[in-house]
């Protein structure tokens, strides 16, 4: 066997790679292993292959989790400030999109490319492929069984991420190994997913597949609904884009979504305005404050007649059409799965880690760190600054132990 690494990470993604590189130069021996054949797969496909490396704006209140506190502290430690900081040392060119959220200007790969410089810089030793096939705790540490042989190591770095796109690489090692060490993993399920309705709810709609307009997107009962103004978009099977990406993070089976089609515009107020002055067609009318498709699937569904002249429109029809299309409520069936999942919600329970290191409280030398863990940002760049601060945590903990 082999001389003993300070660390194995197990994962070469966002989070596995960046708390390589940074542990590897705070002096430790590093093993990073991964058993998909490219390194990175997510980070290649972020942001439509821009990847969104992070928001801004990032704070706590953009994550969720069963315990929402756990991840203000590495937030807190490694800002977005401070990875904006690498990039620029690196003159990797980036652009701010859109609320905060950071682009790069090329490529996905200019981050991959800044990681393993940085993983090289800390003389990281990187196996890929390379399956684990048994982890066991020891009297000094952890024997990791790969297809490499046996690694003998003081810490185990669990980086592998959550289920989303099996199809390149998502497994469920990081929760097996978490319950095999006797941790409660919050039952994941898939977040930053297109929802989904059953044939015969959808069928009327299924033709508007393409339109996208913004609007407000609620879920939740009581005081605290949650509620985002972003863009929707209409699909064969259901509702996507950037407004129901976000509140599927939330939204519970069972529970409907209220949307509404014209935030921040009386559209009962407008069109009767719209009456004492025009003289289109009311479904011409609709269609200048809507897109037009949408205008006339809504008016057909209203049972209101599209060609009628504004000026005979009634007040009775023109409020009922404003209320509903400011309060559209409608009941998901379901999701479109691991397949279409940006990210798992749910992963390992942060009140058996420790917030300062990602070290397990019920295993010392164990460390959990990036998606695998319970703490799930909204869409925009967060989960990305969640695998760097979680990493930069963790990896400077160990160095300092
Ligand atoms: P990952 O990056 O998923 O890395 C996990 C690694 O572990 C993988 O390399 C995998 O091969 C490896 N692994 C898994 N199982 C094993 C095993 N048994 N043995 C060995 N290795 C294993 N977030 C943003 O902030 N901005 C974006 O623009 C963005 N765009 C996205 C677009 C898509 C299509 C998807 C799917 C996700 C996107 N995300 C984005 C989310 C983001 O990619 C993840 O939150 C982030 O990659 C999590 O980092 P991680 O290191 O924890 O896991």
């Amino acid at each position: 066997m082999s001389e003993p690494w300070d660390c194995v990470v197990v994962g070469a993604g966002a989070a596995g790679l960046f708390c390589a590189g940074i542990a590897g130069q705070l002096g430790l021996r590093v093993l990073v292993v991964d058993h998909a054949p490219k390194v990175a797969e997510k980070i290649r496909i972020s942001g439509g292959g821009r990847c969104n490396f992070t928001n801004r704006e990032a704070s706590p209140a953009n994550y969720l989790g069963e315990n929402p506190h756990f991840c203000r502290s590495a937030l807190a430690r490694y800002t977005p400030a401070d990875f904006i900081g690498l990039m620029r040392k690196y003159g990797i060119p980036f652009h701010e999109k859109h609320k905060g959220q950071l682009f790069c200007d090329r490529s996905a790969e200019d981050v991959i490319e800044m990681l393993l410089s940085e993983c090289e810089a800390g003389r990281v030793t990187r196996w890929q492929p390379c399956k684990v096939l048994d982890v066991r705790a020891t009297a000094e540490g952890y024997d990791i069984d790969t297809d490499r042989g046996t690694q003998r190591t003081a810490r185990v770095v669990v980086a592998t991420g959550g289920l989303s796109i099996p199809k390149i690489g998502a497994t469920d090692f990081g929760f097996r190994l978490a319950k095999q060490f006797g941790h409660r993993v919050v039952e994941p399920r898939p977040a930053l997913v297109p929802l989904t309705f059953d044939a015969p709810t959808w069928a009327a709609f299924a033709p508007l597949a393409g339109i996208a307009l913004e609007v407000g997107i609620e879920t939740g009962a009581g005081k605290k609904p949650m509620r985002f103004l972003e863009d929707l978009l209409f699909t064969h099977r259901g509702l996507s884009g950037p407004a129901v990406l976000q509140i599927s993070s939330f939204w519970v089976p069972g529970q409907p979504l209220r949307i509404d089609l014209a935030p921040g515009r009386d559209l009962g107020a407008l069109l009767r305005e719209a009456k004492g002055k025009s003289k289109r067609q009311l479904g011409n009318e609709l269609g200048q404050l809507l897109p037009q498709r949408l205008a006339e699937a809504w008016l057909q569904r209203a049972g209101v007649e599209g060609g009628t002249p504004m000026p005979q429109a009634r007040d009775k029809d023109l409020n009922a059409l404003g209320t509903a299309l400011g309060r559209w409520k409608l009941l998901p069936d379901g999701s479109e799965g691991w397949r279409k999942a940006e990210v798992t919600a749910g992963g390992v329970d942060t009140r058996e880690l420790n917030q300062q290191s990602m070290e397990s409280k019920k295993q010392p030398g164990l460390h959990f760190i990036g998606e695998v863990v319970d703490v799930t940002g909204w869409l925009g760049g967060y989960n990305f600054q969640w695998a760097w601060a979680s990493a930069a945590a963790c990896a400077r903990a160990m160095a300092e132990a």
